[in-house]
């Protein structure tokens, strides 16, 4: 299949999620062909697909990228939830020697001293344990939404990869924070604590603060980065982005 073929396939499947609801989209994906994997941040956005996967007991693989430096109460709520839904995560973690690398580098925090460096520890962390969480999928569920921040405005349902030669699916693409905490309270999806305590977005801990009234919700993620546009690398590809865009979750 050329990569015009799989452009177009992205685009068909674009427009076939657009009209349905998240079960349907999820349950589309799932019997689309091939291996379906969810990667989650266990953000409260994961935590509604998570949900929709476990209570339809769809056959999609849901794993986590465990990147050493996460809040305790985020490493906790991946145990609540796997027993909420009855479920399994796989955890992905970095690969040591790549950890020793960049501390003998850059020193174990040295992401503060510039972005080149905090792209380089979001890479081993995050980038690396990410393309064997995704190894031979077809299908790879996120959940970013277009409300999320202005670099997200333009998030389709689905569109192909052609780094990681997948498709790339956001079934909840149009969903606003209303709609997301609607449905936690309906299904009694657990969610991270620390939401309620002003983190709307949540990444490692050394790497995120809580948000002040007004500001956006990704504002707190690499706070002291002064650009708009900054993202980790998960879901901005490495050739096109500028560097403040390379290295979300
Ligand atoms: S978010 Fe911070 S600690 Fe986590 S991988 Fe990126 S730079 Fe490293």
């Amino acid at each position: 299949m050329t990569s015009q073929d799989h452009e177009m396939r992205a685009q068909r499947l674009d427009a076939e999620l657009a009209g349905l609801d998240l079960p349907g989209r999820l349950a589309l994906v799932a019997a689309f062909g091939g291996r379906a994997v969810f990667t989650t941040s266990l953000g409260i956005e994961d935590q509604v697909i998570t949900a929709a996967i476990g209570l339809a007991r769809l056959p999609v693989e849901i794993s986590t990228l465990e990147t050493g430096r996460l809040f305790k109460e985020t490493a906790d709520l991946i145990g609540e939830t796997e027993e909420r839904f009855g479920i399994s995560i796989r955890r992905f973690h970095p690969e040591q020697d790549d950890i020793d690398a960049y501390a003998a580098k850059y020193g174990l925090n040295g992401f503060y001293e510039s972005v080149e460096a905090r792209h380089a520890c979001c890479h081993v962390r995050k980038l690396v344990p990410l393309a064997k969480a995704l190894s031979g999928a077809t299908i790879w569920i996120t959940g970013l939404r277009r409300g999320q921040s202005g670099n997200r405005a333009a998030t389709p349902f689905a569109e192909y990869d052609a780094e990681r030669d997948l498709i790339k699916v956001n079934p909840l693409a149009d969903w606003s924070l209303e709609d997301i905490n609607a449905y936690v309270e309906a299904e009694a999806v657990p969610t991270n604590p620390l939401h309620k305590r002003g983190y709307p977005s949540i990444g490692c801990e050394p790497c995120t603060r809580a948000i002040k009234p007004g500001e956006s919700e990704r504002a707190g993620r690499w706070w002291w980065e002064n650009d708009e546009k900054r993202e980790c690398g998960l879901h901005v590809p490495e050739a096109a982005a500028t560097p403040l865009e390379r290295t979300p979750a």
